[in-house]
């Protein structure tokens, strides 16, 4: 049973801490096992102190409120929180395939199968995020998890519709990033399907496709829309005909999330068996 449906007051003292999983940038994160149910969880243990040093307070419990709220198959759960003196713990289901970045570091680049079945499941939970009002706006191979079975989750919410342009620099992620975004303008949900293009670009073909050296150079690349196909590895023409319809520099004329999931491309790759669309 899912920790949320049985009770609201957590503390440490309900949960048998195991292994690592991952360092974050303010903490750390853990498998463990709420004692009762014997429910397996992620905890993720921020400090106090380093959420008030960079004044972060106000954007974690964004995070917390919005994640909350969301209920998705291809959403990362948060099922609650609880704090001590010194340490905030988020109670976060638990994907026991890890990072996707993980995944095409060990591979390669994934086969047209499997990168439209992670496009789709991505499509679905955007759709269900942006019907929700929320813009996730930090979608990047590290902030995709994956479950026993292979199914991709989306995690990370806490820069979600805040703006997200000094961090972003602040990491040194620009890849990601679209037009109006790296431009600082005002932008909206379609940011989202820039970045699927972005995704889907380097799920094919091992790196995103405005990489560069520096990031005055990314910059560039991304706001020339520098787009070009390698010949190796050989990809479709339909993979590369949804790339060139979602990175597009006018927001508005970027294909739709309900367009994507139509696109040939997808229909005639993407698994069902590992889709979940609501
Ligand atoms: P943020 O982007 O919010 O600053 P972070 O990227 O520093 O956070 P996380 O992504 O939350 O930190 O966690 C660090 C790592 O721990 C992840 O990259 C992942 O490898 C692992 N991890 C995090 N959450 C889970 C989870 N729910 N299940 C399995 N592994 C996880
Ligand atoms: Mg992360």
């Amino acid at each position: 049973m899912a920790p949320e449906s049985v009770k609201r007051d957590w503390s440490i003292n309900d949960f048998e801490v195991g292994r690592p999983l991952g360092k974050g940038k303010f903490g750390r994160v853990y498998v463990a096992r709420e004692t009762k149910t014997k429910y397996i969880v992620a905890l993720k243990v921020i400090f106090k102190e380093q959420i008030e040093k960079y004044k972060l307070l106000h954007q974690l419990k964004r995070e917390m409120t919005i994640q909350t709220s969301l209920h998705h198959p291809h959403v990362l759960r948060l099922y609650g929180w609880f704090h001590d003196a010194e340490r905030i713990f988020l109670i976060l289901e638990y994907a026991h395939g890890g990072e996707l970045y993980g995944e095409l570091q060990r591979s390669g680049h994934f086969s047209e199968q499997k990168a439209a079945t992670y496009i789709a499941s991505l499509t679905h939970a955007l759709a269900y995020c942006h019907e929700k009002h929320v813009i996730h706006r930090d979608i990047k191979p590290e902030n995709l998890l994956l479950d026993h079975e292979g199914r991709l989750k989306i995690a990370d919410f806490g820069w979600s519709v805040q703006s997200t342009n000094k961090r972003r620099t602040m990491c040194g992620t620009l890849d990601y990033l679209a037009p109006e975004m790296v431009e600082n303008r005002p932008h909206d949900y379609a940011v989202d399907n820039w970045t699927l293009g972005v995704l889907c670009y380097e799920f094919l073909y091992g790196s995103p496709p405005f990489e560069a050296d520096g990031q005055a150079d990314t910059f560039r690349r991304i706001m020339k829309v520098d787009l070009a196909f390698p010949s190796t590895p050989q990809v479709s023409a339909e993979a590369k005909d949804l790339i060139t319809l979602l990175l597009v520099k006018d927001s508005a004329k970027r294909l739709s999330l309900e367009k994507i999931l139509e696109h040939p491309w997808i229909v005639l790759n993407a698994d069902p068996n590992l889709i979940c669309p609501k």
